[in-house]
């Protein structure tokens, strides 16, 4: 594997599970356990209630875009090579939003409400970065 290059997630206390999860090709998001809401990304306390008393689902990886934009200028020399990319909102079946890269399709071809699925980037030997591809259709 290349050197990467660009910016790498920092695992804290409250993302470590998460990161821990992408390794493994899971994607998991926060289920607060007094009011059930669901949220990413991962934080210390429940945005809707306030509770700490938060645990993981595992979410299904798939979704749909919400929103996207694609990047023809890049925002840092590391970033020359990707260029033109995709950054896309994508909605998840569990109900939250990801911020995260559409691969696999060429960036025209990108629609808003397009179903998408997560595969996994492995960028070292600590961190796998999700991402999202055009779902399979059956
Ligand atoms: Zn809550």
């Amino acid at each position: 594997m290349t050197q990467y290059r660009k910016p790498v997630p920092m695992p804290d206390h409250v993302t470590a599970e998460f990161w821990s999860a992408t390794k493994r090709h899971e994607l998991l998001i926060q289920r607060c356990r007094d009011c059930g809401s669901h949220q990413f990304f991962p934080q210390s306390c429940c945005r809707a209630c306030l509770s700490e008393r938060s645990g993981w689902l595992r979410a299904t990886g798939k979704g749909k875009i919400y929103s996207y934009t694609v990047v023809h200028r890049p925002p840092s020399q590391r970033f020359q090579d990707d260029v033109p990319y995709t950054v896309a909102l994508v909605e998840l079946d569990e109900g939250v939003r990801m911020l995260s890269n559409i691969v696999g399709i060429e960036a025209h071809k990108v629609r808003v409400d397009m179903a998408v699925e997560v595969v996994f980037e492995h960028i070292s030997p600590e961190i796998s970065l999700p991402k999202f591809r055009p779902a399979e259709t059956s």
